[in-house]
């Protein structure tokens, strides 16, 4: 490794950095992390902090855990590569795959498709979707429905079915065929509704009519994430996913349920769908199956779509889509591990019980501090929404956003950033000390 002098000068000069404007990282260039242990991180500087981002929220079991270095080194040794297209596969791509199907046997998945992450996914669940119907000889379901806020990374189709336009503009024209509608975000919606719980219906019907009005004959799937995490941590209330699976049924659309931040114990639950008992039709999984310590993610999908696929005799049945690294043996050994982990430690169970801790520290400096207009959390999922005026609603600016995050950092604990949105997603590992020291970094920040 070079010395701390050449990545200074080298930082942004030759990367590009993701979702960062390439000129603005030249003039001011990003931290350099060198090293993890626990749920700290250290920079160039040797100054150590705590995680508070978890990573991009998927190293939930923090960065020593040793089992899964362990079984990365081991599958290294014993096979670092090998195809999993048509005619060779790997053990722990069959072993994970057994071990998901357990994992999510109240939602209904039965098989899944492994990829490198998030977007591939997202990617291969609506490819996915639309050929279900084209197996179907419904080849006129194509649109796609998703909901303002949603995040659902940035490959073409992903990318189509977000819901921010800081992700869509630049690339536009995207897929044709995708509709919008309003999340169940209480601080601001169309509709000025505050309960949640109306709001849920609110938006509920918004989706009906949406379907109403593309004809559901058209509609190949809605997806939505189960808590949304990239929009700001938007929670619907538990009935809005209800209303959404009973609403797919009526009109025979699929449910994807993008469970990239949300699988795996985040939001409390092992996953987020399980908070509303819904049984999507495909799930989209990454982060978290192997706590960030390689590339890996998969599309799980239900028995209603796998059977289709499996009883298909025409010649649309075949899966036309695969990536070299789907089912990398030693992501898959990576996962197996940190699934074992994940599951030792409970730790759906300690992201509940520090998420409560959490959520009154964030109540309390919603009291304390005016620049906090709004506060919103699930499990060790949480979002501080900075407002330049409380009456108005206006967003806080960039400088405050950054000043925020950067005091915060001077009193020991990194955060993220995103829009007027202090994001947070620590590692699940988390004591009730750490969730102490975020507040005290928050309120020296605010
Ligand atoms: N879906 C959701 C809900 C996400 O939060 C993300 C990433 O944050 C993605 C998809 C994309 O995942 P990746 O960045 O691994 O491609």
């Amino acid at each position: 490794m070079r010395d701390a002098n050449f990545l200074a000068e080298n930082n942004a000069r030759h990367i590009w950095h993701p979702m960062a404007h390439p000129a603005e990282m030249q003039a001011s260039p990003p931290r350099v992390i060198m090293k993890g242990e626990g749920v700290h991180v250290t920079d160039v500087d040797g100054r150590t902090v705590l995680d508070a981002v978890g990573g991009l929220w998927n190293v939930n079991l923090g960065y020593s855990c040793d089992p899964i270095k362990q079984a990365i080194a081991r599958q290294l040794d014993a096979l670092p590569y090998y195809s999993g297209f048509r005619g060779t596969s790997t053990g722990p791509s069959i072993e994970l795959a057994w071990e998901l199907a357990q994992w999510f046997e109240p939602e209904g998945m039965t098989r899944a498709f492994f990829t490198s992450g998030g977007s591939d996914s997202v990617e291969t669940a609506l490819r996915l979707a639309r050929q279900y119907w084209k197996i179907r000889g419904q080849g006129d379901r194509v649109k796609f429905l998703a909901l303002k806020k949603g995040y659902h990374g940035t490959h073409f189709g992903g990318a189509s079915v977000n819901g921010n336009a800081n992700f869509r503009r630049n690339y536009e024209p995207l897929m044709p065929g995708v509709f919008h509608i309003p999340a169940p975000y209480a601080y601001r919606n169309p509709f000025d509704e505050t309960d949640p719980e109306r709001l849920a219906r609110l938006c509920a019907r918004a989706l009906e009519d949406e379907i109403a009005f593309q004809g559901a004959d058209t509609v190949a799937a809605f997806i939505m994430e189960p808590v949304l995490g990239a929009g700001g941590v938007v929670v619907p209330h538990p009935s809005f996913m209800t209303l959404v699976r009973e609403i797919c049924d009526r009109h025979d659309i699929l449910l994807i349920a993008d469970e990239v931040v949300t699988g795996f114990g985040r939001a409390g639950e092992w996953a987020g769908s399980r908070i509303a008992k819904v049984k999507p039709d495909m799930m989209t999984i990454a982060k978290a199956i192997t706590s960030g310590y390689f590339p890996l993610g998969a599309t799980l999908i239900g028995g209603r779509v796998a059977e289709v696929f499996e009883a298909d005799r025409t010649s649309f049945g075949a899966i036309g889509h695969g990536y070299t690294y789907s089912g990398h043996p030693v992501g898959c050994a990576a996962g197996l591990a940190a699934l074992a982990e994940t599951r030792r430690l409970d730790l759906a169970r300690n992201a509940a019980a520090r998420g409560e801790e959490l959520a009154s520290v964030l109540e309390a400096l919603k009291v304390k501090h005016a620049l906090v207009g709004d506060v919103r959390y699930k499990g060790l999922m949480a979002a501080l929404e900075l407002v330049s005026d409380r009456t108005t609603r206006k967003a806080a600016g960039k400088a405050v956003m950054t000043a925020v995050a950067d005091a915060a950092y001077e009193a020991g604990v990194m955060l993220r950033v995103s829009g007027s949105n202090i994001i947070l997603s620590p590692p699940l590992v988390l004591t009730p000390k750490d969730v102490r020291t975020i507040g005290e970094a928050l309120d020296a920040g605010l």
